[in-house]
């Protein structure tokens, strides 16, 4: 089922969580174990994340370098038609730009589609490390709307092979959006309008990156609504949990904590201090989200379900 049925269908807010699948070598069973004891709040659908590879260079015997490509964490796919399985809950696979053609991306969404997965969160994704900037694939998407433009045309039937006859897929896709602007954008505004290019391609609804003052979430939502998009906007919040969260979640994810927040962390003297601190902001962030309405919670679990669960029964 597509994620805005569940949206419409729903009485009041939703709970969904993200994953991300686990470092090669575990088990499927590290991503169960994340899950189950997130089922209680009867989320509707997971996200799964998806990790592009990474180049490292090895010393070869005659002393030249080798470029090698690595992927930590494969198997978004298959995790999705797990969890579909075991749980029977959609599973939304995130799909980026980079790394992929569009003849890839092509058959990375037919992939998804034998599988009865029907929907689809659109990104662009980022530059690799070993590039400055942004770089596509040969033949592949500079940004995030034309994926989802992609996306759409095959929704309408329209495929790159023209040889096979193929039905129309029916994704419904999903876009980012940053409450507090996408780091490479001139200003917010600018953000704004491309996002709405984004919904104008196809996106059929917005999911937020993380963010702890909701006064920012409320702002962008109106400023949405104020420039024609009308699409449903999903609040995603982030439980911080380490004393490294509190300066890695700033400079990774381009995002300011409020001054109510940095004092509380400021007085945590430990990974649990800094937890208790994260669940309790949690729990008043999610509180205020449900009362104005929003239409779901989104939590960044990034692979913390403790948190998310004691959040979880305060709320849903
Ligand atoms: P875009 O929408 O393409 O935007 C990128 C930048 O280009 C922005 O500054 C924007 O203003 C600008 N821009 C957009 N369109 C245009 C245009 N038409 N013309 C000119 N400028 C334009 N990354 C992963 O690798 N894997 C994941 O699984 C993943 N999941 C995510 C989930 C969520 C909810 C969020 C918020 C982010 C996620 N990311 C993930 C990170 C994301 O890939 C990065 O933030 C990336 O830098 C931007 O992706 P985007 O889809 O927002 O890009």
């Amino acid at each position: 089922m597509k994620v805005t049925d569940h949206l419409l269908e729903a009485k009041e807010t939703l709970f969904s969580f993200e994953i991300l699948p686990p470092l090669k070598g575990k088990s499927i069973q590290s991503i169960f174990d994340g899950i189950n004891p997130l089922m209680e709040f009867k989320p509707k659908f997971v996200n799964v994340t998806y990790h592009r590879e990474e180049y490292i260079y090895k010393e070869r015997e005659n002393g030249l370098l080798e470029k090698i490509a690595i992927r930590k964490r494969p198997g978004t796919v298959g995790i999705c038609a797990a969890i579909m399985n075991k749980y029977e809950i959609d599973a939304v696979p995130h799909l980026i730009c980079g790394g992929f053609s569009r003849e890839e991306t092509e058959n990375a969404l037919i992939d998804l589609q034998f599988l009865g997965i029907d929907n689809v969160l659109a990104l662009r994704g980022d530059s690799i490390k070993t590039e400055a900037n942004f770089k596509p694939d040969k033949n592949g998407h500079t940004f995030a709307q034309e994926l989802i433009e992609q996306i759409d045309e095959m929704n309408s039937g329209n495929y790159l092979m023209d040889e096979v006859q193929l039905e129309p897929t029916k994704f419904c896709i999903g876009a980012a959006g940053y409450p507090e602007k996408h780091f490479e954008a001139m200003n917010l505004s600018t953000d704004l309008l491309n996002l709405k290019k984004k919904v104008d391609a196809g996106a059929e609804y917005i999911v937020t990156q993380m963010f702890f003052d909701n006064k920012k979430y409320f702002e962008f939502v109106e400023t949405c609504r104020a420039i024609g998009i009308n699409v449903p906007i999903i609040p995603g919040l982030k439980p911080i949990k380490s004393m490294n969260h509190i300066s890695f979640l700033p400079k990774f994810f381009h995002i300011d904590y409020p001054e109510a927040l940095s004092k509380e962390l400021l007085k945590c003297k430990s990974n649990s201090d800094v937890m208790q601190v994260g669940i309790e902001w949690g729990i008043q962030q999610s509180k205020e989200l449900k009362a104005a309405g929003a239409p779901c919670i989104h939590y960044y679990t990034m692979s913390n379900s403790e948190s998310v669960k004691a959040i979880a029964n305060q709320i849903f």
